[in-house]
């Protein structure tokens, strides 16, 4: 099924519905995480090449704007079957390239069939409305305004290598159904799996050049693909830094950002804490803390602090170490940069006093499952993202003060609260500074057709299947003059 894409390790772009290779012939070796074996090459494309992929994205996008709405999503619904046909091997390729466990590259791979097919139904589903003049002081009723949804034109998708899947068909998707075309620009550490994806809706009967991909070396022709005046929308999943960057460059586009988090689980005198500890260790841990949502601070009340820890402790030990292939939960981060990170962190805090519970071994990417107790507001981890398995406990001495320091980070994606007290849970949801707080469940994205979103250093606008469909298109407004 994906023959086409690859030829002798070397891997194509797929350009006017086209797997191609770049005419300059250089290509960047992707290594994977778990033993350094090559996984492919990919394209490094030039910057004239960028310029003809997006001009022929503009050029294809029209006949697609105007292609009914019920065909476009009929052509999802069969990108959405061959995904969960290939699933083993989207999975398989996911566990290579990213070091994602097996049940956690499984469900991206169910997850992301879902979201297609649900888009291709809700897209069927925008509507437009007319106004009436009157309502406005000062007119009588002589106007109607006819307002209806239009594509954007081009849009350019960034997505990270954490869920180079899942997260290239959140943009795709609903770009694709509001009739936009689309140019996938995925991450390096994990191009190969956002290809496979791009092969999956070439199959599925999309025009030529409505989804076009372009890899490369982001220092070379990202700033020039950012800044290019054809593109009209940019969807971006990343790092704050990185986001804000783009933000500074881009000039008047408008924009969905996802960007970095910190989230803080509050834990309360009140709380279950079996069920607490669980929801949080699964919400740091699951694929090595290289998400987004997960838990990354715990702030729990002093009188519940040694039990909460003692049952983490538990569950931290129950998680296996090492390959996806071996069925481990914990697997090598993406890079040695990356641990590295990690490690600096973990170092910070033992030197400024903090409490080593368990963790803090390592062999090279590999970072085993780390808990700290008595953290403080004085070290990095309190404040920082780690992106890796390693959580730090605050001891806090009443509710406020652990609103105070969950909302002095600089981020506000999201935040749990562990309390029975339903009263109290929405005090702490309500003073909370992020885009979502779970009452009694760790923090996590989904159902896709909730709202996501990121306050502060945390992202731009929303995203969530309608609203994204919303985002990545227009209001057309038509004035009729009655008299
Ligand atoms: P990253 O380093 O910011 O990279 C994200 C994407 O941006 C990659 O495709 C990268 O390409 C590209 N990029 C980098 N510089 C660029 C430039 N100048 N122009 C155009 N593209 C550029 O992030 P990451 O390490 O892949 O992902 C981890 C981060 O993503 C974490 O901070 C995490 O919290 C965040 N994240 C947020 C959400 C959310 O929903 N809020 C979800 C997932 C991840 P290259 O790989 O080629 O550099």
């Amino acid at each position: 099924m994906f023959e086409k894409i690859c030829d002798n390790e070397i891997y194509k772009i797929l350009y006017n519905g086209e797997w191609i290779n770049s005419r300059n012939n250089k290509t960047i070796e992707i290594l994977s995480p778990v033993d350094n074996s090559l996984v492919g090459k990919i394209q490094a494309l030039t910057k004239e090449e960028v310029d003809e992929i997006i001009k022929n994205s503009k050029e294809s996008q029209k006949a697609w704007g105007n292609l009914p709405i019920s065909e476009r999503a009929s052509i999802l619904h069969k990108a959405a079957a061959i995904i969960e046909e290939n699933a083993d091997e989207l999975s398989q390729i996911l566990q290579l390239e990213i070091a994602k466990d097996i049940e956690s590259s499984q469900s991206e791979i169910k997850r992301t069939a879902d979201f297609i097919r649900f888009t291709a139904d809700e897209g069927k589903h925008m509507q437009g409305e007319t106004i009436l003049s009157d309502n406005f002081p000062g007119f009588k009723r002589d106007r109607v305004s006819v307002v209806y949804r239009v594509p954007v034109g081009v849009v350019l998708a960034i997505s990270p290598f954490n869920y180079p899947i899942n997260l290239s068909a959140s943009k795709i998707a609903p770009a694709l159904i509001a009739g936009n075309s689309v140019i996938l620009k995925p991450p390096t550490q994990g191009a190969i799996s956002a290809l496979y994806l791009a092969e999956t809706f070439n199959k599925a009967g999309l025009p030529k050049g409505i989804l076009n991909t372009i890899t490369g070396k982001s220092s070379e022709i990202g700033d020039y693909l950012i800044t290019h005046k054809d593109i009209n929308f940019i969807n971006f999943t990343g790092s704050t830094e990185v986001g804000k960057h783009i933000a500074e460059i881009a000039g008047m586009v408008p924009m969905l950002m996802e960007l970095g988090g910190k989230d803080a689980a509050i834990v309360l005198e009140d709380a279950d804490l079996n069920e607490a500890a669980k929801l949080i260790v699964s919400g740091a841990y699951n694929y090595s803390g290289q998400r987004c949502t997960a838990v990354k601070r715990v702030l729990a009340l002093e009188a519940v602090a040694d039990k909460l820890i003692q049952n983490m402790t538990q569950e931290i030990t129950k998680l296996k170490v090492g390959a996806p292939k071996e069925g481990a939960k914990i697997t090598p981060l993406i890079n040695s940069a990356a641990a590295d990170f990690v490690q600096e962190l973990i170092d910070d805090a033992i030197n400024k006093g903090a409490k080593l519970i368990i963790g803090n071994k390592r062999e090279g990417n590999l970072i085993y499952p780390t808990l700290f107790d008595y953290v403080t507001t004085a070290m990095r981890l309190a404040w920082e993202e780690p992106f890796g398995p390693i959580l730090p406990v605050i001891r806090v001495q009443n509710v406020d003060e652990a609103i105070a320091i969950a909302n002095k980070s600089q981020y506000g994606l999201q935040a749990s609260v562990f309390t029975q007290n339903i009263k109290e849970a929405f005090y702490v949801a309500d003073k909370l500074e992020v885009g979502t707080v779970h009452i009694n469940n760790k923090t996590e994205r989904g159902p896709d057709h909730f709202p996501f979103l990121g306050v502060k250093a945390s992202g731009l606008g929303t995203q969530g299947i309608r609203y994204s469909i919303e985002a990545m298109s227009r209001p057309k407004v038509v004035v009729l003059n009655i008299n």
